[in-house]
């Protein structure tokens, strides 16, 4: 068990402890230290404070994965929608396979769903070594807890020493369950893996501080380590139909399936143009266009280059267009062939969801627009007058 204590003797009452504290858990009583337990985290901070006279100690409870060693594989986590499987899984098989060459392991695979059976051969032509597929009609809708319940079992079962999985929505609430059953760490939205073929460490780097400075993250004492990647920051595994490996179809009984919640109906979001993850082009609007009627204007261009209306967080947060078309470090991250931005500042936390697009245009009436640092044409402008004169010339040109 781990815990806080403080050694009355030690202790001089000098209240540098109640001060350090950011959760107001410490308290002076009769000029000794006493500490809330209800309110402390364990953060520490009051021990660094306490470095003269050393009163204060925390003891930690070892978690460390035992048998660590025999930890062996790079395992994706498959995402299918439907029955379909989604492309940011071949992206993870891409750099699960690199990962394993390197580790001189196996890339490992599990596939849930209902009726995905006949897909697990293209998770192997796609670069996996084996594929354990749980093909049962209670999968069909996901459901958080059946999903993640079976993962952790097969985990436990197979050690593998990473286990990738999407940072889509699905991706990111089964992993999170997983992390918290097998008591081990996640490191969320990766942007790039690499590994330390010596020490078998994950190198896990992701934006930090707003987007500010790249982290790149350890897990040293636990096992699976836990990546999530968003789509598109990761090349595609290229599909070689002669590659050949194992497929494993499992049975699980009843109790895997509970589940506290249950669907009860999908509804399907109606949007007339492409979804912006799959898009080449995408037409993205911010705070400017001040309405959800003017976004009409961008969905035109988007129809006339066959492209997807993307947003600002600005503008998702008003109310004019779905969630699902948020770019950026909280909505999705993109890499089309063409971005255009309008009336979008290009604030640090949109940049990281779209800045390696190949081409970028930015339309904006202020020439000091942070969006113009990246982008690649620029025109400084009343995106009302400059966007429809674009959607009139293209329409002139590509018909
Ligand atoms: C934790 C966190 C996460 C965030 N996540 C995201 C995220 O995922 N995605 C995201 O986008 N933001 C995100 N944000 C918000 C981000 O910081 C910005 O507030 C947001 O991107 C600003 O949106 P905007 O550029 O549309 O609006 P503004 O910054 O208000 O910019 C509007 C721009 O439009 C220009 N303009 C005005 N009128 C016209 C016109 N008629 N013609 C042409 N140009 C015009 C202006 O010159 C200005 O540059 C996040 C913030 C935080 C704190």
């Amino acid at each position: 068990m781990s815990g806080i204590s403080v050694d009355k003797i030690k202790c001089i009452g000098c209240g540098l402890c109640v001060k350090a504290c950011p959760f107001g858990a410490i308290t002076l009583v009769d000029k000794k230290a006493v500490i809330d337990l209800d309110k402390c985290t364990l953060c520490g901070s009051c021990v660094e404070t306490c470095n003269k006279v050393h009163a204060i100690e925390i003891v930690r409870e070892s978690t460390q994965t035992p048998d660590i060693e025999k930890y062996k594989g790079v395992w994706v986590y498959a995402e299918q929608r439907k029955g379909v499987v989604q492309s940011v899984t071949y992206e993870l098989l891409g750099k699960a396979r690199e990962l394993a060459d390197k580790l001189n392991v196996e890339v490992g695979c599990v596939l849930l769903g209902s009726n995905v059976k006949d897909k697990a051969q293209e998770l192997v032509a796609r670069g996996a070594d084996i594929v354990y597929v749980v093909d049962d009609p209670k999968l069909e809708h996901f459901l958080d807890e059946p999903y993640a319940r079976i993962v952790s079992n097969l985990v436990r079962k197979h050690r593998p020493e990473i286990l990738l999985s999407p940072a889509t929505s699905i991706g990111r609430s089964v992993i999170s369950r997983v992390a918290v059953q097998l008591r081990v760490g996640l490191t969320a939205d990766c942007t790039a893996l690499d590994v330390d073929p010596n020490e078998r460490f994950l190198m896990q780097t992701r934006p930090a501080f707003g987007g500010n400075i790249m982290a790149t993250i350890l897990s040293k004492n636990h096992r699976p380590q836990l990546s999530t990647v968003r789509h598109k920051v990761m090349k595609e595994a290229v599909a070689d139909s002669s590659r050949q490996g194992r497929i494993e179809v499992l049975e699980f009984d009843r109790s895997f399936f509970a589940s506290r919640t249950k669907v009860l109906q999908v509804i399907n979001e109606v949007t007339s143009t492409v979804n912006i993850a799959e898009a080449n082009i995408i037409v993205s609007g911010g705070r400017a266009l001040g309405n959800s009627e003017n976004f009409k204007i961008l969905e035109d261009l988007a129809k006339v280059l066959n492209g997807a209306v993307g947003a600002s967080r600005a503008a998702i947060d008003e109310g004019w267009i779905p969630y699902s078309h948020q770019v950026g470090q909280t909505g999705k991250t993109v890499c089309p062939n063409i971005y255009i931005a309008c009336g979008i500042s290009g604030q640090i936390q949109h940049l990281v969801g779209m800045q390696s697009s190949d081409v970028i245009i930015a339309i904006n009436r202020d020439p000091s627009a942070p969006i113009f640092n990246v982008a690649s044409y620029g025109i400084v402008g009343d995106l009302f007058e400059v966007v429809p004169l674009l959607t009139k010339r293209f329409e002139e040109v590509l018909k």
